[in-house]
C-alpha cells in the first residue's frame, strides 16, 4: 500500500484541488469575508455550544454497537473529544486555505482507510448541524436574526467540509476499483487468455479482444450466439461441447471444462481448452463466463510423447507395443468369420552385427533406415511395419487372398534388398532372413510373435537370405531345443561329457604311421551318445563353450600326455577350438597353464580353428594366434575349402596346418572338379611350407589319389573312426610302427556308430 503522504498526493491530483477550485468551491458555497468576520465575533460562545454539542454526539453514537465498542477503549473518548474540539475550532476559524483542504482530505482518507463509512460521516454532520441549528436559537433568542446569520455561515462552513469529504470518500473508491480493474486486466493479459461471457437467457455472447485474436477474428465476424460459437467446433466435437455446457447449466457440472478444436479465420485448427463456470447477475439472469486457453502446443507435445512411446526413435517406425496393439486388432478381425488371411514375418539382417561392430553404429543405423524403407515398399496401404529394436523387423500382412501371399511378399523384400545399400561412402551388401507365421485369430499377439519367430530360428538355421514358414514342428523342436539346453547345462558337473580320439596319419610310400590325434567331444545324454554338431552350436550360443572347451583342452593334454609316457613319443593332440574360447580375454596364458599343469610340449598341442572364427574376429584374434604360436602352438586351420577360402587368410594368420575338408575328400575320384580344388589346396598348402592334413578318408581310391597328389597326412575312418582313449589306444599302437596302410580297414569296422 503506498503511504499516507503519497495518497494524499494523488487524492489531491485527483480532486484537482489546487488554489482556484479551493476558490471556486468556497464561491459556490457564498464563503466570503463577511462570514468569516460574523464567525471571529462569536467565537467563544460558540466553543461552548461545541463542547456540549460534542458531549451530546458521543451520547448519541455510545447507542451504536460498532462505535460504543471503540469508544469503550479506556482513555479514547477523552481524545477522540479533544481531537473534535480542534476540528471544531479550525472549522470556524478557518482559513479555508491549501492547507485546511489538505488536512480536511486526510482525514477522510484516513478514515476511509479505516473503513469507517460515509454514513457515519453525514450523520454526524447532521448531528451536529442539528444540535447547532437549536442551541444557536436558544442562545442568541434574543437577536434572532445573528442566530440566523450565525447559523447560516456553519451551514457553509459544514459544507465545505461535507463536500470534501464525500469528495474523497468518492475518489478513494474510484481509486480502489480503478485497482481491482487494473489488477484484473494485468491478469487476464498475463494469462494470455480469451475471455467470454454469454448471457444464457438472451443467447448472446461477449468476447474479450484476446478470444477474437486467437482465432484471428475482428469484432466484425466475432460469433454473436452460442451456436456461431460452435460452428467453429468440428462437428465430430461440437455435440460433446453442447452437452458439456448443458451438464454444467443444469448442475450435473461443478463446472465446464472442454477441450477441443476451434477452427480460426484461415481454416486451421488450434486446440483450446473452454473453461467457465455460471453465475448469477443481479437482476437474476444467467451469465455462463470463463476463459478460452490456447493449448495446441501441449496437445503437440502430448502427440509426440504417445507417438515416441509407440514409435521406434530411429526409424519411426511402430515399435513393440505398437506392433503388439495392431496385432491384437488384427487378431480380432481374424476371429471373425469370412476373415481374409493375415500373417506376421519376422524379420532379420544377417550379420548385422558385424557391420555395426567393424563400420560403427552410425553406419549400422543408416543401414535400418534404409532397409526399412525398401521393405516398406514392398508393403500394400494396411499392410504395417514395425521395428523391435536391433535388426529386427516385424511385419503384419492383412487381408490376403491367400495364405501364399505372404511368401510372396517375403520373397518381394528379399528381392528388393538385393541390391546394394548405400552408407555414407560404402556399398554393402545386405540380405534378410525371414520368418513367416499365419494369423489364425487362435492364439494372442504373443503367440503370433512367437510362432514367427520360431520360423525365423529355423530361416537362420539354413544359412543367410533364407525364408521359412512356421509349422507345428517347429514348436515341438524348440521345446526339444529347451530341453536339450537345460541337460547340457548339467552336463560338464554331472561328468557327461567323454572325449573320443581320432588317429591323424603319415603315410609315405605306401607306409602309415601316427602322427597325431584329434580329440573329438561326445555327451552321453543316459545311454545316449550325442554327435557334436547337435550340442557344440547349443554350448556356443550359451557361452558355456568356453568351461567345457577348458575341460575338453585338460582333457585332451593329460590324455596325451599318459600316451607319451606309454610310449607313444611325439604324437601330437589335436584339439577345436570354438571363437568363444579365442575371445576369452587371456586366453593364451590359460592354454599355457594347462599345458604347465599336464606336462604336455607345447610342440604337441595342435590347435584347430575354422575359418569363419578368424572371419569374425578382429585384431585380439591375431595377437592370441601370434602369442600361441610363439609358445610353440601350432595351429590348424579346420575344415579348409567349406568357407570363404580367403587366401588372405593364410597369409595373416600364424597358420602352420591346412586340413581340407571331407566334403572334398569324399567325391574327389570321381568328380574332376572337385578333384582340380583338392589338388590345388594341397598345392597351396605344400607353397606355403604348411602340413596339409586330408579329412575323411574312407575308401583305398581316396587314399589313392591323394598319395598321387602327394597329401601325406589323412585322417578318417580308413584308419579308425574316433573311439574312446581305452578302445583307441591299441590302434594307436598299432600305428605307431609303420605299417602297411591296407591292414587299418578293420579297425575301422569294429569302431562304434555314433547314435545320431
Ligand atoms: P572336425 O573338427 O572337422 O572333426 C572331424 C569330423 O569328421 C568328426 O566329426 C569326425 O568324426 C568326422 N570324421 C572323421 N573321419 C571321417 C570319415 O572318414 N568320414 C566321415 N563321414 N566323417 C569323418 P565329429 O566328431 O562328429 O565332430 C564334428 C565337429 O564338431 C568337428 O568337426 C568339430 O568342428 C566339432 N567338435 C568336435 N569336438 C569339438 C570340441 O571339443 N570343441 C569344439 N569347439 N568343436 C568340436
Ligand atoms: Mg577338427
Ligand atoms: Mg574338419
Amino acid at each position: 500500500m503506498p503511504d499516507l503522504k503519497q495518497q494524499l498526493l494523488n487524492m489531491q491530483r485527483q480532486l484537482g484541488l489546487n488554489p482556484n477550485e479551493v476558490r471556486e468551491r468556497l464561491r459556490l458555497l457564498l464563503i466570503g469575508e463577511p462570514e468569516f468576520a460574523c464567525l471571529a465575533a462569536h467565537l467563544p460562545a460558540l466553543d461552548r455550544l461545541h463542547a456540549d454539542c460534542i458531549d451530546a454526539l458521543f451520547v448519541h453514537l455510545s447507542r451504536f454497537e460498532g462505535s460504543a465498542a471503540v469508544l469503550a477503549e479506556p482513555g479514547r473518548m477523552e481524545r477522540l473529544k479533544g481531537q473534535q474540539q480542534a476540528y471544531f475550532r479550525q472549522l470556524l476559524r478557518g482559513p479555508y486555505d491549501m492547507q485546511y483542504v489538505r488536512l480536511r482530505v486526510l482525514v477522510g482518507l484516513t478514515h476511509e482507510r479505516l473503513g469507517v463509512d460515509l454514513k457515519w460521516y453525514l450523520s454526524a454532520f447532521h448531528f451536529y448541524l442539528d444540535f447547532m441549528h437549536k442551541a444557536i436559537g436558544r442562545h442568541w433568542h434574543a437577536e434572532p436574526k445573528l442566530a440566523e446569520q450565525l447559523y447560516g455561515c456553519l451551514l457553509k462552513a459544514a459544507f465545505f467540509d461535507i463536500t470534501l469529504t464525500a469528495d474523497t470518500y468518492i475518489a478513494a473508491d474510484k481509486q480502489a476499483l480503478q485497482a481491482s480493474e487494473d489488477r484484473y486486466a494485468r491478469a487476464v493479459r498475463g494469462a494470455n487468455d480469451g475471455l467470454w461471457e454469454w448471457h444464457v437467457e438472451e443467447d448472446s455472447l461477449h468476447l474479450s479482444e484476446r478470444w477474437l485474436a486467437m482465432l484471428g477474428l475482428d469484432a466484425s465476424r466475432a460469433p454473436r450466439t452460442l451456436d456461431d460459437w460452435a460452428a467453429l467446433i468440428p462437428e465430430s466435437q461440437r455435440g460433446r461441447f453442447m452437452a458439456a455446457v448443458q451438464a454444467h447449466l443444469e448442475g450435473r457440472q461443478p463446472f465446464l471444462h472442454y477441450e477441443c478444436e476451434l477452427r480460426d479465420s484461415w481454416g486451421r485448427l488450434i486446440w483450446v481448452m473452454i473453461r467457465a463456470v455460471m453465475a448469477t447477475d443481479l437482476n437474476g439472469e444467467h451469465l455462463l463466463a470463463g476463459s478460452l486457453t490456447d493449448i495446441s502446443q501441449r496437445k503437440q507435445t502430448e502427440e509426440a510423447l504417445a507417438h515416441q512411446a509407440l514409435h521406434d526413435a530411429l526409424t519411426g517406425l511402430p515399435n513393440r507395443q505398437q506392433v503388439g496393439e495392431l496385432l491384437s486388432q488384427a487378431l480380432q478381425r481374424q476371429a471373425k468369420p469370412g476373415a481374409r488371411h493375415a500373417a506376421v514375418l519376422f524379420i532379420d539382417l544377417d550379420r548385422f552385427k558385424l557391420i555395426n561392430e567393424s563400420l560403427g553404429h552410425q553406419t549400422g543405423d543408416q543401414v535400418l533406415i534404409q532397409v526399412a524403407k525398401r521393405i516398406e515398399r514392398c508393403l500394400r496401404p494396411g499392410d504395417h511395419l514395425g521395428r523391435f529394436g536391433g535388426d529386427e523387423f516385424v511385419v503384419l500382412l492383412d487381408d490376403m487372398a491367400k495364405p501364399l501371399d505372404a511368401e510372396l511378399v517375403s520373397k518381394r523384400i528379399m528381392h528388393a534388398l538385393q541390391y546394394p545399400i548405400i552408407a555414407g561412402s560404402r556399398r554393402l551388401a545386405v540380405s534378410v532372413s525371414i520368418g513367416v507365421a499365419p494369423l489364425t485369430g487362435r492364439g494372442n499377439e504373443q503367440d503370433a510373435l512367437r510362432e514367427a519367430d520360431l520360423a525365423l530360428y529355423r530361416a537362420k538355421a539354413f544359412g543367410k537370405g533364407q525364408l521359412a514358414l512356421y509349422n507345428e514342428s517347429l514348436q515341438e523342436e524348440a521345446t526339444q531345443r529347451l530341453n536339450l539346453e537345460n541337460a547340457l547345462s548339467e552336463a560338464l558337473s554331472r561328468d557327461q561329457f567323454e572325449l573320443y580320439y581320432q588317429p591323424i596319419v603319415q603315410v609315405s610310400a605306401g607306409r602309415a604311421q601316427v602322427v597325431g590325434v584329434e580329440a573329438l567331444l561326445r555327451w552321453w545324454q543316459g545311454e545316449r551318445l550325442v554327435s557334436p554338431d547337435q550340442f557344440i552350436p547349443v554350448l556356443e550360443e550359451s557361452g558355456e563353450i568356453v568351461a567345457v572347451g577348458e575341460w575338453v583342452l585338460r582333457q585332451a593334454c593329460t590324455q596325451v600326455h599318459q600316451w607319451h609316457q606309454q610310449g607313444l613319443a611325439g604324437l601330437r593332440c589335436s584339439v577345436n577350438l570354438s571363437s568363444r574360447q579365442l575371445q576369452e580375454p587371456g586366453f593364451a596364458e590359460r592354454v599355457a597353464l594347462i599345458l604347465k599343469e599336464t606336462a604336455l610340449p607345447a610342440a604337441s598341442l595342435v590347435l584347430e580353428i575354422t575359418e569363419s572364427l578368424l572371419m569374425r574376429d578382429g585384431p585380439e584374434t591375431l595377437a592370441t594366434l601370434r602369442e600361441l604360436e610363439s609358445m610353440g602352438v601350432r595351429i590348424a586351420l579346420d575344415d579348409f575349402g567349406t568357407g570363404f577360402s580367403s587366401l588372405g587368410y593364410l597369409h595373416r594368420y600364424p597358420l602352420h596346418i591346412i586340413k581340407v575338408d571331407k566334403s572334398f575328400i569324399t567325391k574327389a575320384p570321381n568328380d574332376e572338379r572337385l578333384k582340380a580344388i583338392s589338388r590345388a589346396i594341397i598345392g597351396l598348402g605344400r607353397g606355403l611350407d604348411m602340413d596339409v592334413i586330408a579329412e575323411g578318408i574312407e575308401t583305398p581310391e581316396q587314399m589313392d589319389f591323394l598319395h598321387n597328389e602327394g597329401c601325406q597326412f589323412v585322417q578318417g575312418y580308413w584308419f579308425s573312426r574316433p573311439q574312446s582313449a581305452l578302445a583307441i589306444h591299441p590302434v594307436l599302437q598299432r600305428l605307431s610302427a609303420i605299417e602297411q596302410f591296407e591292414e587299418g580297414e578293420q579297425e575301422a569296422v569294429q569302431a562304434p556308430a555314433i547314435v545320431q
